[in-house]
């Protein structure tokens, strides 16, 4: 009894634990990293919602908040909305890196409130597509 004990115990210990392990290890870096490096990191425009990748997002964004000055001129009074601002995220990870997803996450959310509801059918859009989707937007008409 004692002996298939020890056998087992050492036959466990030193071969496929470790094997085993290692290919583990292997196994989860091939599941989990090519997601995370493949994609080639991407910012939210806190303006338009849109990703855009590190080095076009510095070029985006000045172009973007120009147009959406030029199209919130345009909209009447009712439907104007403050300017949107840049969501501060200062959630910086263990490694020195800013938290991409936390500034991504506010980036979009701030894109999102530029939205405005349909006062007929509830759904939001952006302020110059509501204007195009009223004209079609009809109330139902109950029966
Ligand atoms: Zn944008
Ligand atoms: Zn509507």
């Amino acid at each position: 009894m004692g002996s298939v004990c020890a056998k087992r115990g050492s036959v466990d210990l030193t071969c496929c634990p470790r094997e085993n392990a290692e290919e583990k290890v292997k196994n989860v870096s091939q599941i989990k990293m090519p997601t995370m490096i493949r994609r080639p990191p991407t910012i939210v425009c806190y303006i338009c919602g849109r990703e855009y990748g590190t080095k076009s997002i510095s070029i985006h964004e000045p172009q973007c908040l120009k147009k959406w000055h030029n199209e919130n001129n345009l909209l009447p009074k009712e439907l104007r909305r403050p300017e949107p601002k840049k969501p501060e995220v200062r959630t910086i990870s263990a490694k020195g890196f800013y938290d991409l997803d936390a500034l991504n996450e506010a980036a979009w959310k701030s894109a999102q409130s530029q939205l405005v509801p349909c006062n007929i059918c509830g759904r939001t859009f952006l302020p110059d597509r509501l204007i195009v989707h009223q004209r079609s937007c009809k109330p139902k008409v109950a029966k």
